[in-house]
């Protein structure tokens, strides 16, 4: 563990030298990522809601679901956050327990529901046409309830989904209508939950969806958990605001405790993150294939783009860009661009150290959202992902040939 270096958050937490030296070794582009850094994620998310009795921290695996990511969050002891059947799939490959893992799902057909009731999991539901033919296929099941708080939060539209005009949730407004499906079907309620966005900043949204979880479940009898989902906005450079995690458990903790007095029943409190586990943790590292000068603007473009890292195109994330061939270069004005046939700008007029052609550029937050995130656009390869565990780098995923480009292709004869 002694080649990690810790420094504060955008920084970072592996030394230059290696990051180097794993570009060499593994060729580029190349996700890495920092395991000593997830779990140090992991503690400060138990560590400031160590005030609740039973804490819940299920990782929401979207954000990246390398198996041996999963493995790493199991050993850990944490839960899973499952959105697909084939997440939840992984899930249980990583060795999950089924009860460890929740699968939550938006606008799946009801045979991708009934194969999660055959694997075991929890299931939390946020429609009531599904939640009626659940009940009519599994009566006195439990199942969860994701409510739409009907609140705008989250960094940008794209990544709200608790508000009005949302597809997710059942309106807390329709629950005389779920409470009549429960009647009719025999089905229980064993937990609530919310989940309204990403990169949540000020923590008023998650205490207002707080009260209308509590006012929700204290009439429903038997639940064995409230969920209050994510959204914990993570630093993306110096400075840059974050969640703040102690304000927010001060605020829940108590709040969280006497409901459990009224309730009658110490029930466990959940949080599923993604980002906040593991958007730091990752680096991803380019190489500059040409410098080009324009009349308004000097391009950097390197052997990527949007269809390994599309966060900068598609939600214009501002993710930090560091040139990790030249550290102590003069700092200079840079457009970061990719090689698809496309506009794909990693970053706009940014200040790196100059840059050459040759070197190798490290774009930072590259954890969450990002790999997964990724495709085979312009027939190009996605890349290897490497893990540091214990102070060893390990190839957890091979970089795409060919061959993977082909083997679903089906040629025909013309
Ligand atoms: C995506 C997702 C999360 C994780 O959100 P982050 O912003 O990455 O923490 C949690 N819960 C649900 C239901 C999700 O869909």
């Amino acid at each position: 563990m002694n080649e990690l270096k810790y420094m504060s958050s955008t920084v970072i937490t592996v030394h230059r030298e290696h990051l180097i030296q794993l570009a060499k070794k593994y060729g580029t582009p190349l996700y890495i990522y920092d395991s000593c850094k997830i779990r140090k994620q992991y503690i400060k998310m138990k560590n400031a809601f160590s005030g609740v009795q039973k804490l819940i921290i299920n990782y929401a695996c979207k954000a990246n679901t390398n198996l041996n990511i999963l493995k790493f969050f199991q050993n850990l002891g944490s839960g899973l956050d499952t959105v697909s059947i084939q997440e939840v799939e992984l899930g249980l490959k990583a060795g999950f327990h089924p009860k460890k893992i929740i699968f939550t799902p938006n606008c799946v057909s009801i045979q991708e529901v009934k194969k999660s009731v055959d694997f075991g999991v929890r299931i939390n539901l946020d429609n009531l046409s599904i939640l009626e033919q659940f009940g009519e296929l599994y009566p006195n099941y439990s199942v969860g309830i994701r409510i739409n708080p009907h609140i705008m939060a989250g960094g940008n539209s794209k990544i709200s989904v608790g508000h009005i005009d949302s597809k997710f949730g059942i309106s807390y407004y329709q629950i005389p209508h779920m409470k009549r499906i429960l009647r009719n079907t025999g089905l229980k309620i064993e937990g609530f939950h919310m989940h309204t966005g990403s990169d949540i900043s000020d923590i008023k949204y998650f205490l207002e969806g707080a009260k209308i979880l509590f006012q929700t479940a204290i009439d429903f009898p038997n639940i064995d958990y409230i969920d209050f989902g994510s959204g914990f906005k993570v630093p993306y450079k110096k400075n840059d605001i974050r969640t703040d995690l102690i304000g927010l458990s001060h605020s829940i903790t108590e709040k969280f405790k006497d409901f459990c007095k009224n309730y009658g029943n110490q029930i466990s409190l959940i949080f599923e993150p993604g980002k906040f586990l593991v958007s730091e943790c990752g680096y991803f590292l380019v190489h500059v294939n040409v410098i080009k000068h324009t009349t308004s603007t000097v391009f950097a473009g390197v052997d990527s783009g949007f269809n390994h890292f599309i966060r900068p195109m598609f939600y214009n994330s501002y993710h930090c860009i560091e040139n990790i061939s030249n550290p102590k270069g003069r700092l200079r004005y840079y457009t970061v661009v990719g090689y698809i046939c496309e506009s794909d700008t990693f970053g706009f007029n940014r200040k790196i150290q100059e840059i050459r052609e040759g070197d190798i550029l490290c774009i930072k937050n590259a954890g969450a959202y990002c790999f997964s995130m990724s495709s085979n656009y312009n027939s190009r390869y996605r890349p290897a992902e490497v893990l540091i565990f214990h102070g060893k780098d390990f190839l957890i995923r091979k970089r795409e040939t060919m061959q993977d480009l082909m083997k679903n292709i089906v040629e025909i004869h013309m």
